[in-house]
């Protein structure tokens, strides 16, 4: 073999190399900041975990178009910043925190540590949304928040042991968010967010819609009409129908 083929044949399998280690991915990263999450040891080990399963998943399930990084411990969010970047401030951990623990989470069998992580999962997943809807160009029709939120609890669902618990508890902490305000104002209306109140029956509506039997107490515990009990049924087989046909081309095949 002559020096110049095997000097193409080493280039060649160098940039091979740089091609493989160049595969976007998703990463996350700790904010320089003199603050930490001022929480409970239990719901620290719950974050961490979360986040770790959910960044996993990620790498595990997506060909992402360009990689994503999730920085903990940023100033503001949740939120994706439209240039590759999810950025979760600790306050939000906190802010979660404190509201299952006033509302006694416990109680419902469900820990407030893990109701912390089932949120954060459910939060993150809808940000990891709003990157693919961008990054790989993704048709959304409709506001793209509701998008986000349905994406985040079909993931759940379809690829999550206990998907459904952790969109019960994340659809609770919207319920809990909802408290806050007794009087819907016109910011409320013209939000990019739907309500509150919305979101919660939505994320119920959708968990009911995926298994009417084994959550048959759904319907009849938030009052929904039979007819609009029978429409989450339809209503989540064309979420997860269409989710699934828009991520195709970046979803790795299992
Ligand atoms: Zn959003």
């Amino acid at each position: 073999m002559s020096i110049k083929k095997i000097l193409t044949a080493i280039i060649c399998n160098l940039s091979l190399v740089v091609a493989v280690q160049a595969e976007p991915t998703m990463t996350v990263s700790i904010a320089k900041t003199d603050s930490a999450a001022a929480v409970s040891d239990e719901t620290k080990a719950n974050t961490i975990e979360a986040i770790n399963t959910v960044v996993d998943f990620f790498n595990e399930y997506f060909y992402l178009e360009e990689s994503i990084e999730l920085l903990v411990g940023a100033e503001d969010g949740p939120l994706y910043n439209g240039d590759g970047q999810i950025q979760l401030p600790y306050s939000f951990v906190e802010e979660i925190e404190q509201r299952f623990t006033q509302a006694e989470y416990q109680k419902t069998g469900v820990s407030v540590a893990q109701a912390v992580a089932d949120s954060l999962k459910h939060t993150l997943i809808h940000e990891f949304a709003h990157a693919v809807i961008h990054s790989a160009n993704i048709p959304v029709l409709g506001r793209e928040e509701d998008a986000a939120d349905s994406l985040a609890s079909v993931l759940l669902i379809e690829y999550f042991e206990d998907g459904s618990e952790i969109v019960i508890s994340a659809a609770d902490l919207f319920e809990l968010e909802g408290e806050d305000s007794d009087v819907v104002t016109a910011e409320d209306f013209w939000g990019e967010h739907s309500l509150n109140p919305q979101r919660y029956y939505a994320a119920m509506c959708h968990v009911y819609g995926s298994d009417p039997q084994e959550y048959a107490d759904i319907p009849k515990r938030l009052e929904f009409s039979e007819d609009r009990a029978e429409l989450c049924i339809q209503e989540y087989e064309d979420l997860s129908y269409s989710w699934q046909k828009l991520l195709q081309p970046i979803l790795k095949a299992q």
